[in-house]
């Protein structure tokens, strides 16, 4: 298992455009599986490549609960691969729900989004995808392919309540530097 670092606010590599994956080969292979180890670690349900530093178009999602602690974790394992996801359509109906995000650690707020959405994306065989997703999936696949784009979640508050998230995360690590070194 190969565990990458998760980078957070206010990082500027989080703000880049990532690139679209131009070829699915072992080393994209490898990539995606030291993100699933890195998202199941933390835990987490999504994880953009970006958040790990490599500016790609390509995301993993895993929607069951993480339960690190169970000696059958990887037994209930639904991993999704997204390469190059393109969401086609976006329905008018829209739906709210609490977000967090590996990169703005402990802070979650209520986002709305559209419901539904269509996606096109390539999966870890290369083969071409296409798909219609609600629920928790739709606003999970919005969330990462934002990401892609340079955009968080918290992109979608207000500027007053964006800052001080981004700030209480950086207080919070610089506590825990603090702590390290006492
Ligand atoms: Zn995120």
């Amino acid at each position: 298992m190969s565990l990458m670092e998760i980078i957070e606010v206010p990082d500027p590599i989080l703000r880049q455009q990532s690139q679209p994956v131009e070829d699915v080969n072992d080393e994209l292979r490898g990539l995606i599986k030291n993100m699933l180890d890195t998202m199941y670690d933390a835990p987490g349900i999504g994880l953009a490549a970006v958040q790990v530093a490599v500016p790609r178009r390509l995301l993993v999602i895993d929607l069951q609960e993480p339960e690190s602690e169970e000696e059958d974790a990887e037994a209930v394992r639904d991993p999704h691969v997204f390469i190059n996801p393109e969401i086609v359509y976006r329905s008018d109906a829209r739906k709210s729900y609490n977000e967090g995000c590996l990169s703005i650690p402990d802070q979650y707020a209520e986002v709305e989004r559209p419901d539904i959405v269509r996606a096109t994306w390539i999966d870890e065989n290369g083969q071409r995808r296409e798909g219609e997703f609600g629920g928790l999936m739709s606003v999970c696949l919005q969330h990462e392919v934002d990401h892609l784009n340079g955009v968080l979640f918290i992109d979608h508050l207000s500027r007053l309540k964006r800052d001080m998230i981004v700030k209480k995360v950086v207080k919070a690590r610089r506590d825990k530097e603090k702590a390290a070194i006492l």
